[in-house]
């Protein structure tokens, strides 16, 4: 498959599963199956997206333009919170809370190097979901592995700061570069779990948190059956859901239909898992009927070649 087809297919993929979930967002398993009878039953309601694609269509924007520049990226995220700026309705919604005071960091004058929270408590999957940019530019544009790694842990610390919510940045990343390299996912992911021991073990910020990921790490993950899925705002239990179903299931629509249909954090698993699901199988694999009713399709379609053609040139 051509890179192009997986670059576009990731960055759809967050704005779709995203808007697929979001009208999913808050309730619980049970509400869900009340209100539609099975998975393949999810439809695309109104194509409204929150803050995961916001703040990845910010993160990319401000690559294309100014390169890796975290004063940029950082300038976007405020332009978002407090201007509307790349939003479907002119003002942020859904925003979570230490997204929320990173930012308001950010305007008071902090760098984005000291913006973001390093609580325990900070470790929500506000990161993650809008990582695949830096993911992207880093698998293409920078060589050195160490810098690449430093490169995605430190657009997650603009606001998320604690080496676990970097490390899933990390993890996610592995897994996203292997899939570029054309690996099939059993290949790729095994290859994951191996570069990330190699990778995290000799450093000891981030070795006391790989516990925290050991169901993937382990591969115990992929035995799991859905009831022992979370689908929180857990940064761990975020990338677990994505990782479960994307090696679960077998197209993009299913996928995402039955990851949405666990619930709760709906829209930013669907973000996560669509952003993985695209970039293996394309932006073809992604049904016409969802792309067609995302809300602002040509402002998003316009930032993404962009981006796409400068991560290529
Ligand atoms: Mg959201």
């Amino acid at each position: 498959m051509e890179l192009q087809e997986r670059l576009k297919g990731g960055l759809w993929g967050v704005i779709v599963g995203d808007s697929l979930g979001f009208p999913l967002q808050f309730k619980d398993r049970q509400r869900v199956k009340e209100e539609i009878p099975s998975p393949e039953k999810v439809q695309m309601v109104s194509g409204l997206w929150s803050d995961d694609s916001s703040l990845t269509l910010a993160t990319a924007d401000a690559l294309a333009n100014y390169g890796p520049s975290l004063e940029k990226i950082a300038e976007n995220f405020v332009r978002w919170f407090y201007e509307g700026a790349y939003t479907p309705t002119g003002y942020a919604f859904d925003e979570g809370r230490t997204t929320t005071i990173a930012i308001e960091n950010l305007r008071a004058g902090l760098d984005p190097l000291s913006s973001g929270l390093k609580g325990d408590w900070d470790n929500g999957n506000g990161s993650l979901m809008r990582i695949l940019p830096a993911t992207y530019w880093a698998y293409f544009k920078i060589t050195d592995l160490r810098e690449k790694l430093n490169f995605i842990h430190q657009v997650s610390a603009i606001t998320h700061a604690h080496p676990r919510s970097m490390l899933g940045c990390g993890i996610y990343s592995f897994f996203i570069w292997n899939i570029l390299d054309g690996l099939p996912k059993k290949e790729a992911y095994e290859k994951t779990l191996k570069e990330v021991q190699d990778f995290y073990s000799s450093d000891e910020r981030f070795k006391k948190e790989l516990k925290h990921y050991r169901r993937i790490l382990s591969g115990e993950i992929l035995q799991l059956e859905e009831e022992n899925i979370k689908t929180s705002g857990y940064v761990v239990h975020t990338l677990e859901a994505a990782l479960w179903g994307f090696m679960k299931f077998n197209s993009f629509e299913e996928i995402l239909k039955r990851l949405v249909y666990l619930g709760d954090d709906a829209d930013t698993v669907g973000a996560v898992a669509g952003s993985i699901a695209g970039t293996y199988y394309g932006l073809k694999s992604i049904p016409q009927n969802w792309l067609e009713k995302i809300e602002r399709r040509e402002f998003i379609e316009e930032i993404i070649n962009r981006f796409v053609k400068v991560l290529l040139s």
